[in-house]
């Protein structure tokens, strides 16, 4: 036992360090940032950081719990090893500025084409940690565990075969400005909460999507792209999706945004991080004035459900009330 535990160590390890190529080019790509700090994460900064909250993986779960909360240098701050400088520095150029434009269609198509990146990323490095996983003479024993790091490989290919299919068709507009549009994208103010968020999240409704359905390669899986963009005197939200990839669902989701009031926002909120992205971020002096008994509710929910991607989970607790 204590031997596994100490190879699974060596195996997250070697996969967080390894180097990462471009998801564009074959240059090693740098620490990418989703949202940059000048003009969007300084607005909900103390002291240059901002607390992190991201999933754990399942070594530090053991541990932590599923869901980690971490004090972050904002240079560090939501940021993944996604490009190399050139195209990091050149692809984000428009998004990049002081005075970003939110209503711009292709400032909305950059920010959301980065959060499918990291999810790219993720996966991927799933991937490499499952494949290390299996290849590892430690557990060629252990039937139970190889066969969930295959089917943990299968189903992050799959998803990333899915998310290949948005990059691509992403690039295809972002590298040329004069495409037709095919995306939709709205953008919402709200009244200013100290969080942030970039993620793409898949809906998945237990009666449409059986196990078949998921295994089929052939279907690329609905997706949706989120933004939670701080600003100086309001909360932003970009979200989108592929106009042929759109359903019922996401078109009531998107509208049930809008004309919010206070509260109703807060549990929009409360139910985003908890049922749908893993990866967000908030002021530091705002999650201590968080009520305790909410943030061990958001813990307890996590442990409970991390990786439940079901549109039908509801959560009766407001975090930020
Ligand atoms: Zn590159």
């Amino acid at each position: 036992m204590k031997e596994d535990f100490k190879i699974l160590q060596r195996i997250f390890k070697n996969a967080r360090t390894k180097k990462h190529k471009c998801l564009i080019c074959d240059e090693l790509s740098i620490n990418s940032h989703l949202l940059q700090k000048n003009g969007i994460l300084n607005y909900i900064s103390t002291n240059n950081h901002i607390t992190q909250i991201k999933g754990n993986d399942f070594f530090k779960a053991e541990k932590d719990g599923i869901i980690g909360i971490k004090s972050v240098g904002i240079n560090n701050a939501m940021s993944y090893p996604l490009f190399c400088n050139s195209h990091d520095t050149n692809v984000f150029a428009p998004i990049e500025t002081q005075e970003h434009n939110l209503e711009d269609y292709n400032s909305q198509l950059l920010f959301s084409y980065r959060s499918l990146c990291a999810e790219v990323r993720k996966k991927m490095v799933n991937v490499d940690i499952f494949e290390r996983v299996k290849n590892s003479r430690q557990f060629a024993a252990n039937t139970q565990f190889i066969n969930m790091a295959k089917s943990q490989i299968e189903a992050n290919l799959m998803g990333i075969q899915d998310l290949n299919w948005y990059k691509n068709l992403m690039e295809l507009e972002i590298n040329n400005s004069e495409s037709t549009p095919n995306f939709t994208f709205e953008k919402i103010d709200f009244e200013f909460i100290p969080v942030s968020a970039s993620a793409a999240y898949s809906p998945l409704n237990p009666t449409e999507h059986t196990l078949e359905v998921l295994k089929n390669k052939e279907n690329v899986l609905n997706y949706i792209f989120i933004n939670l963009i701080p600003q100086e005197d309001k909360l932003t939200l970009i979200i989108g999706y592929h106009n042929s990839k759109s359903d019922d669902w996401i078109l009531e989701y998107i509208s049930s945004w809008k004309k919010l009031s206070k509260l109703e926002f807060e549990l929009k909120l409360t139910d985003l991080f908890s049922t749908k992205i893993e990866t967000w971020a908030i002021s530091p002096e705002y999650w201590n004035e968080l009520k305790t008994k909410n943030i061990k509710a958001f813990k307890e929910y996590w442990n409970e459900h991390a990786n439940d991607l079901r549109i039908t989970q509801s959560v009766d607790f407001n975090l930020f009330e």
